[in-house]
């Protein structure tokens, strides 16, 4: 059981050194506090549709401005809040925030939130995702869930009964870093996904080596057969954006259609 966990990259069985240990606490209590006092925000990520040249979604992600380590990078923090519980509080309040900003959004615009493995223990997700939307007024349609195969990796009942309970209630699921996994096809027999988000590793790539093309084409081309939209991340250059439109993405995100902005800047992105 443990070393599934593992493989999965819930690494909080591992132990951490005493050291980084402490460093994590502190940031823990920081974290906490930061919840509460508002330094933890939302960046919103223009997600373009190739077709309409045009964003049609955005991806919330999640900023911290320490007070005194400044920008504290997702990769660093989830890790913690996701070893101490506080990804629960935390996970739920991205929800909310993401649903109320999308509600002032126009209609066919999208809003994609990222799930943690954890906040799927406990087969609360559906309920919590469900007052989300509630509070917002906001279509569930408008809502997309994103998350990576570890959290099927769990291969537990209650985890695809959330799933099924979510995709019942019409909210949209992405299968997110697709490629960096142990068994991604797999995965895609085991739940309807609505999209597939190929990972940007497999996009920087796939420029300069065919056989990384061939698995952005393939993933592309198999996407589109099972009535998947597939989404291309890490468009860092027009030769990426060439790439992955000829390669037959219906999305792509990156730094080079825009990088992740506060609320207030998306607007402007819109045409308003
Ligand atoms: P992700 O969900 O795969 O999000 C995409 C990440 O790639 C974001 O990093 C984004 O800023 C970055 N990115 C976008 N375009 C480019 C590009 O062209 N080049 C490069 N090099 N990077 C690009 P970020 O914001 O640092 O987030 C990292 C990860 O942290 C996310 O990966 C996601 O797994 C996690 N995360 C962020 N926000 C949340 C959240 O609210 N909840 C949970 N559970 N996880 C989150
Ligand atoms: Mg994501
Ligand atoms: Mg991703
Ligand atoms: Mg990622």
């Amino acid at each position: 059981h443990a070393r599934v966990e593992e493989r999965g990259g819930l690494r909080f069985f591992a132990p951490p050194m005493a050291a980084e240990r402490e460093t994590r606490l502190l940031l823990h209590a920081d974290l906490r506090e930061a919840l509460s006092t508002g330094a933890v925000t939302l960046a919103y990520q223009p997600i373009y549709d190739l077709r309409q040249n045009r964003p049609t979604g955005f991806e919330a992600l999640l900023r911290w401005t320490h007070p005194r380590r400044g920008p504290v990078p997702p990769a660093e923090f989830i890790p913690i809040a996701e070893e101490t519980g506080l990804i629960l509080p935390l996970g739920e309040w991205v929800l909310r925030r993401a649903c109320a900003d999308a509600a002032t959004l126009p209609a066919h615009v999208k809003v994609a939130v990222n799930l943690s493995p954890v906040q799927f223990v406990g087969g609360e997700v559906a309920r919590v995702v469900r007052e989300a939307l509630d509070a917002a007024g906001l279509a569930p349609e408008r809502l997309e869930l994103e998350i990576t195969e570890s959290v099927l990796l769990q291969r537990n009942d209650a985890v695809l009964a959330s799933l099924r309970e979510l995709r019942a209630m019409g909210v949209r699921m992405a299968l997110d870093d697709f490629g960096t996994g142990y068994a991604s096809l797999g995965y895609l027999r085991t739940f309807p996904f609505d999209k597939i988000k190929i990972d940007q590793s497999f996009v920087r790539d796939a420029v300069a080596r065919p056989d990384c093309l061939a698995i952005v084409r393939s993933v592309a081309g198999l996407a589109a057969e099972l009535g998947m939209t597939a989404t291309a991340e890490g468009v860092e250059g027009p030769e990426h954006l060439a790439m992955v439109r000829g390669a037959g993405c219906a999305e792509a995100q990156g730094y080079h259609l825009g990088r992740p902005l506060p609320l207030a800047e998306i607007g402007a992105l819109l045409g308003r």
